[in-house]
């Protein structure tokens, strides 16, 4: 068997071009059962953490490792066919630029009042939503789309042009690749998947969400994840996990890292928009999305 890895794994990422790409940032921090596609239960490099630390810059990540390259035995099939393929960039604004800190919304009766919503109620309400200025250039406001009991959960950054003319989520260009690293990790849109964003209405000209707006749609967040009570929750980009993580964050510091939010863990990772203008980072996207199905697994295993 493992004179037959590493020819597979090459093959793997050369269909995904994968291949000259990968650098692992510490070596020998994890062994990946090859039936199973579950990581070892050998502790990994930082160990296991109590909870999230709040006191200083990042938070503190529940548990740390060092994310592996794909291998046969996290591959799906459909990843030979459709993993992470070539597309062209959108002219999508970074989603990795620095949005700040998530100041809390100082209106605690309609957070409250939110808190208490059904789905039916909460839909209605963020598409009537006028807390923030973004209402005022919206089409419409892009509640989310999905299993609403999910396992996953993705959030992303904000509606472009297209989500705010379809009022969906991730139906554009960065939508199709989503779609595709989905498809990479045996997940489908919809099934077992619930997708949402950081802000419900579309950011002028594709601009990252300020902090206001961040902190006025985030009532809505927090009852989406309340509802659908996720096993794990992808942030997708900068302002995702700062929306989740309540701090400034940098993706690349804080993936290959477990946090949490509520109670739920949650794993970052670069935006499918970033990664249109980006390709060569794909490959990091893919560590995280193994890193992902594979808590999932073990989460699974254990009950
Ligand atoms: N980018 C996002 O962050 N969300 C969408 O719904 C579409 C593009």
């Amino acid at each position: 068997m493992a004179g037959r890895a590493p020819s597979r794994r090459a093959a793997v990422l050369r269909e995904m071009g994968l291949g000259p790409l990968w650098r692992l940032r510490t070596q020998g921090t994890q062994r990946v059962d090859e039936e199973a596609g579950e990581r070892s239960a050998e502790a990994p490099p930082g160990g296991v953490l109590e909870g999230v630390e709040a006191a200083h810059g990042v938070p503190r990540p529940l548990m740390a490792v060092a994310p592996q390259p794909p291998s046969a035995a996290v591959s799906s099939p459909a990843l030979t066919a459709h993993g992470f393929p070539e597309q062209h960039p959108t002219g999508r604004r970074s989603a990795e630029a620095a949005a700040g800190d998530i100041a809390p919304h100082a209106d605690s009766a309609r957070s409250a009042r939110i808190a208490t919503l059904g789905w039916d109620e909460l839909e209605e309400d963020i598409r009537q939503c006028r807390a923030c200025v973004l209402c005022e250039r919206r089409r419409q406001a892009v509640p989310g789309v999905g299993d609403r009991q999910a396992r996953w959960m993705l959030v992303g950054e904000g509606p472009g042009a297209e989500e705010d003319q379809r009022g969906e989520p991730f139906v554009g260009q960065a939508g199709r690749l989503l779609d595709n690293m989905l498809a990479a990790i045996g997940l489908r849109r919809g099934e077992d998947v619930y997708i949402g964003n950081a802000v419900k209405c579309r950011p002028p000209h594709n601009r990252t969400p300020e902090r206001a707006e961040l902190a006025a749609c985030r009532p809505y967040l927090e009852r989406q994840i309340a509802l659908i009570q996720p096993r794990l929750l992808v942030a997708l980009g900068r302002p995702a996990a700062q929306a989740l993580l309540d701090r400034e964050i940098a993706i690349s510091a804080a993936r290959g890292k477990l946090f949490e939010h509520a109670g739920v863990p949650v794993v970052v990772t670069y935006h499918p928009a970033y990664l249109l203008r980006n390709p060569r980072d794909k490959a990091k996207a893919w560590e995280d999305l193994c890193f992902a199905r594979r808590f999932m697994a073990r989460t699974a295993a254990n009950g």
